[in-house]
């Protein structure tokens, strides 16, 4: 698919699984990057294997930064698994921008309320410990009733730099993760979730980033096409549009927040 050149302020998405994309796909993302206006991508991990890949995918290309962690909709591994994938974190802490994706499984729980949460909780708490360990902040799958457990977690470990990407919760939540200085990242459903849209409103605008979540698809104006980095633009003009700020300066805000959220530069 060839695009027509975008060019307008630099932007960066702030979580993207690219190891999840077919090898066919992500090679067009990362050929097409440059002319989607899209300077560089925080690539999460699944697991020990994705974890694996994106610092693969990463050390090939400087605009890929990776984050290392194991995503909590998924089966549980044993202790023994869990302690290689943090090894791995450990030795590869100079090619990592953050631990993620990481948190608790409210959809898992939602189709399985049976679900044991203290094993996920500890599982947690590892990586929110590895994180102050390594000095990296953390990216966080954690939404609605499950927010306030992670932030008492992160509170009781001092963390400072929080990421709630593609959140959802309640208002009291939002209050104090905005006290806490954390971040929120919004993904293209912002154009058609009002649930995003009176959240963006809400948040401070030095305390948002944006993502893509891909290779997850979107409905509205996205539906049935893959999902590109180049959609995170639409993302900004609705956060300039919803915020009534010049779009430049929305640009700008959000470029400035991403690094210096990952601490890290593009
Ligand atoms: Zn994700």
């Amino acid at each position: 698919m060839k695009m027509a050149k975008i060019d307008p302020y630099p932007i960066i998405d702030a979580h993207i699984h690219l190891d999840l994309y077919d090898s066919e796909e992500r090679k067009e993302i990362l050929g097409s990057l440059e002319e989607s206006g899209v300077e560089g991508l925080v690539s999460v991990s699944f697991h020990l294997e994705s974890c694996m890949k994106n610092l693969e995918i990463s050390k090939r290309d400087p605009k890929i930064k990776s984050a290392f962690g194991f995503h909590p909709e998924q089966p549980l591994v044993s202790e023994a698994e869990l302690e290689k994938l943090i090894s791995f974190s450990r030795r590869n802490k100079h090619d990592m921008v953050a631990i993620g994706e990481v948190g608790l499984p409210y959809y898992s729980r939602m189709e399985n309320p049976s679900l044991q949460m203290e094993p996920y909780i500890e599982c947690l708490k590892a990586f929110i410990q590895l994180s102050n360990e390594l000095g990296k902040p953390i990216v966080l799958h954690s939404v609605y009733d499950d927010a306030p457990v992670v932030c008492d977690l992160l509170e009781q470990e001092s963390v400072e730099r929080a990421h709630f990407h593609w959140f959802k919760g309640d208002t009291k939540t939002i209050q104090r993760m905005q006290e806490n200085g954390y971040y929120i990242s919004v993904t293209p459903d912002i154009l058609y979730e009002k649930e995003i849209q009176d959240l963006v409103q809400d948040y401070p605008l030095s305390q948002i980033m944006v993502e893509t979540d891909g290779p997850w698809r979107f409905d509205g104006p996205f539906a049935g096409k893959m999902t590109h980095p180049v959609c995170i633009h639409k993302v900004v003009e609705e956060i300039s549009t919803l915020k009534r700020q010049p779009l430049q300066e929305v640009y700008e805000q959000l470029y400035t927040n991403t690094q210096n959220f990952f601490k890290c530069s593009w």
